[in-house]
């Protein structure tokens, strides 16, 4: 049997508020058998938390999205620290830069990214990194902090091979999403070829950038196989092949804690 890891989803954003047991139903169907849920402000870390306890297949990661910068309060740190230190938590994040919407001040996207990745050196947990239209601030920023032991992933990664190659060289991990399936998408097809093998991994981020069959309605993380088998289309490989080596790849990054998940 095929196992696929969706590395990055929101499923505890509102639009999974009615139907989550049948969206995890389908997952499994398609051979989905653990999903990274990914905190993306206080409330979200916290209900990410939650569905990690209540759903075995969910590992969580907990963090403040760049959208969300400028919104923490006061304790956020102590809070998200408490619960980063969970044990169904697997990573940190997301986390990062996004200069495409800029819904937060840069200044304040910087200085809670920085405080994110201390936490995740603390608490020596992955981080998962969000970079949009901000590829050059969030490489310097990622060589001027310390990264932790397992460094972590560039979730949903858009960028071009020297930008890939910079970020593995970090020890990156590079994650595509959706948009690999979409006609235009040739230049990130093309960076298949270049990221080792060792360090793909491949994720939904839904309910957003459904792939090309879906695209308009919501994604959801049955739909990270249609990102495999595109891949593994590009790629030339066996799916089975190729999911068995992305399945080895999110156990190294996200410890053995995933493999109790499945
Ligand atoms: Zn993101
Ligand atoms: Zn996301």
């Amino acid at each position: 049997m095929i196992v696929l890891i969706d590395t990055h989803a929101h499923l505890d954003f509102p639009k999974f508020k009615n139907d989550l047991d049948k969206v995890l139903g389908r997952a499994r169907q398609a051979g989905v058998e653990a999903i990274i849920n990914a905190g993306a402000d206080q409330r979200s870390s916290k209900n990410s938390v939650a569905l990690s306890r209540k759903y075995p297949q969910v590992g969580a990661s907990v963090g403040i999205h760049p959208h969300s910068a400028a919104e923490v309060g006061g304790s956020w740190m102590d809070e998200l620290a408490s619960l980063a230190g969970s044990d169904t938590v697997l990573a940190v994040g997301e986390m990062g830069l996004d200069y495409y919407r800029n819904l937060s001040p840069r200044e304040d996207q910087e200085k809670v990214f920085r405080e994110q990745l201390r936490l995740a050196c603390r608490v020596d947990k992955p981080a998962i990194i969000h970079s949009r239209d901000a590829h050059e601030e969030t490489l310097r920023i990622l060589k001027e902090e310390e990264l932790p032991s397992r460094v972590g992933v560039m979730h949903c990664f858009s960028g071009d091979r020297r930008l890939a190659g910079d970020f593995l060289d970090l020890g990156f991990y590079i994650s595509l999403a959706g948009p690999l399936t979409y006609p235009k998408s040739h230049a990130l097809r093309d960076l298949l070829h270049y990221i080792p093998e060792d360090r793909l991994l491949f994720e939904t981020d839904a309910p957003y950038l459904s792939p090309q069959a879906y695209r308009g309605k919501r994604n959801e993380p049955a739909y990270v196989k249609l990102v495999y088998e595109r891949a593994a289309l590009t790629l030339g490989q066996d799916l089975e092949k190729l999911a068995e080596q992305v399945y080895i790849n999110a156990v190294r990054l996200f410890s053995d804690q995933l493999v109790d998940r499945i």
